[in-house]
């Protein structure tokens, strides 16, 4: 059994109480207008995501409290969570400098950036 925690309204739950979305940070092609978005733009938004072994980071929706989205950072491995943070937020920076791999990638960028909360 996964227990969640909402950040946004502290509900905790199992994970029957909530719905997992997939990979967080999804980022959508910067065009709205179809001519401007390449067949391999479009084609990574909808079906390429990270699958690691170990730390990984999800959308999770809280079904049974107020309904609304955030992230989760979780071990693939352990199923622990290890931390839960809204959508507009990054993960903690100790989070960010254990990830590995294409998530690894991902954050390299905003732990330099000082983007990191
Ligand atoms: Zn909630």
């Amino acid at each position: 059994m996964l227990v969640v925690t909402c950040p946004v309204c502290g509900v905790h739950g199992d994970e029957t109480d909530f719905h997992c979305g997939g990979q967080a940070h999804v980022a959508r092609p910067a065009s709205t207008r179809p001519e401007n978005v390449t067949d391999a733009e479009q084609r990574d938004y909808l079906f390429i995501r990270h699958n690691p072994k170990g730390l990984h980071f999800e959308r999770w929706r809280c079904d049974r409290g107020c309904g609304k989205w955030f992230h989760a950072a979780r071990d693939t491995v352990s199923l622990e969570f290890k931390a839960f943070y809204g959508v507009t937020e990054l993960p903690p920076v100790e989070l960010m400098k254990q990830a590995t791999g294409t998530w690894a990638e991902f954050f390299k960028d905003k732990i330099k950036a000082g983007k990191a909360s």
